[in-house]
């Protein structure tokens, strides 16, 4: 069965073909951060649902080549620099940094290529394409000596959104300053200098300046993609005007179609509301770690809902989370005794099928995957409940979970386990090796008060958080 993804330019579900697809190539370009502040929850939302992609794609034998842009010049990160009286290179410098740590933890494989807007060799492409478009007519310098796309010059505009350009006449929101523009639609393509600006700026044929936020995207990802994308990713808010405009630029001067795929992830909703910093529900990921849960706990309660559904973060559904895979945990270490043969157990011949991988060709329907993977526990557990699992079938589905497991990395990493609790640990086995079971069986009741259960493996000692704890 074939991959298809929902396409928003055709609001459609398709079928899913790069345009290599003898060699499977597939480039996909993801929207980053914008480093003037850290990223929130709502961000990671996004970008969980694009690591998701890549890896099922993977899975399915995809050669996935994924470039993510830093936008390190817009108005706020020159707002933030300014208002920090240091260079933007400095300014923006900790945010980067913070944005790699986050992803790290999140477990969000780095993209192969995350260029930066102020890199010089993308600039000068930047202005390359300005002056393309000056030439055919879909770009003006105004009086204001901003350069802005000329709308009207480009028919598909707003076929994205399906977005009725006489509707955005009407409305009547004209600003003040935008009063130099044609069409009140038409965006800057470059940013004319002033004073706010700082030393912020860069030489061009129409002055000293700066891009726009849009082109910064058409530059870097024909640079590095080619001039045709397989996928393009983002979130909703991006569609409208961003990616819109992304096409406009990128068309306007390649004279190709931009992406074959449009993905675009919903919002994240802060119990059932917006998230904002003034209803005080906005959330960073070292605010989530700071209330004791791990990356992958926040990574699965990002990742376990539909990507173009809303999802309603709260704190029951981080507990959820936390439940689910403590059963996965337990589930496995299960699992492993069985496989590692120490119970001599009658054939069963349940053996995993194609299913979790066909929920998720099905526009990553992550749901009915996860469904399929707790079924899958509930009667695996119960078939070792019965003593009706062997060793080889132990293996079978261990296999399969490594499957699972490489696009949903939820699995538990030694490293997770919370200080004192490795601590106690520690000392528990230094007590066994001691032969002191009074004291080991002390500190095993201590790490079960505490929500841990220690179980001696054939491996040695091992720690899992109890299910329900
Ligand atoms: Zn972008």
């Amino acid at each position: 069965m074939s991959l298809r993804f929902f396409n928003t330019y055709s609001r459609e579900i398709e079928e899913f073909e790069p345009r290599d697809p003898a060699e499977r190539k597939t480039g996909i370009y993801t929207c980053g951060p914008t480093v003037y502040s850290r990223a929130h929850i709502g961000n990671f939302r996004a970008y969980i649902f694009e690591d998701l992609l890549q890896r099922h794609l993977e899975l399915r034998g995809y050669k996935v080549h994924r470039v993510m842009n830093i936008t390190d010049v817009d108005d706020k990160t020159i707002r933030g620099a300014r208002e920090a009286n240091i260079p933007l290179s400095e300014f923006t410098a900790p945010f980067k940094q913070a944005f790699f740590e986050d992803i790290e933890t999140l477990r969000i494989k780095r993209a192969d290529e995350v260029p930066a807007a102020t890199d010089q060799r993308y600039i000068d492409r930047m202005i390359e394409m300005i002056g393309t478009l000056m030439s055919r007519d879909l770009a003006y310098q105004a009086d204001d000596k901003s350069v802005y796309f000329r709308i009207n010059k480009f028919p598909a505009y707003g076929k994205l959104a399906h977005f009725d350009l006489t509707q955005l006449q009407s409305t009547g929101r004209v600003k003040h300053d935008e009063y130099d523009k044609e069409h009140i639609g038409d965006f800057a393509l470059w940013k004319a200098w002033d004073e706010e600006d700082g030393d912020v700026a860069w030489e061009s044929p129409w002055g000293r300046g700066r891009p726009g936020w849009h082109i910064e995207c058409s530059a870097m990802s024909t640079a590095l993609l080619g001039d045709q994308i397989d996928i393009h990713c983002g979130g909703v808010d991006n569609i409208f005007p961003h990616h819109e405009a992304e096409i406009a630029q990128s068309e306007g001067v390649t004279g190709k179609k931009f992406v074959r795929y449009w993905l675009h992830c919903a919002h994240l909703l802060v119990d059932g509301q917006k998230m904002s910093k003034s209803l005080g529900n906005f959330y960073t990921l070292p605010n989530l770690l700071e209330k004791g849960y791990t990356g992958r706990e926040i990574r699965y309660a990002l990742m376990r809902v539909h990507y173009r559904a809303p999802l309603n973060f709260t704190w029951e559904g981080m507990e959820e989370a936390r439940q689910a895979l403590a059963r996965v945990d337990e589930w496995l270490a299960r699992l492993r005794e069985t496989a590692n043969g120490k119970i001599d157990n009658r054939k069963n011949t349940t053996a995993p099928g194609q299913q979790f991988e066909e929920a998720l060709d099905d526009d990553l329907n992550i749901s009915a995957a996860l469904g399929f993977l707790f079924e899958s526990i509930r009667e695996t557990n119960r078939a070792m409940d019965q003593n009706e699992m062997d060793a080889a079938t132990a293996n079978t589905w261990l296999d399969w979970w490594g499957r699972v497991n490489s696009v949903l990395v939820i699995e538990e990493a030694p490293a997770e386990l919370p200080a004192e609790i490795a601590k106690l640990g520690q000392a528990r086995l230094q007590a066994r090796l001691a032969k002191d079971f009074q004291k080991s069986d002390e500190l095993r009741n201590e790490l079960s008060a505490r929500g841990w259960e220690v179980r001696d493996t054939k491996d040695g000692q091992k720690i899992t958080r109890r299910a329900g704890a």
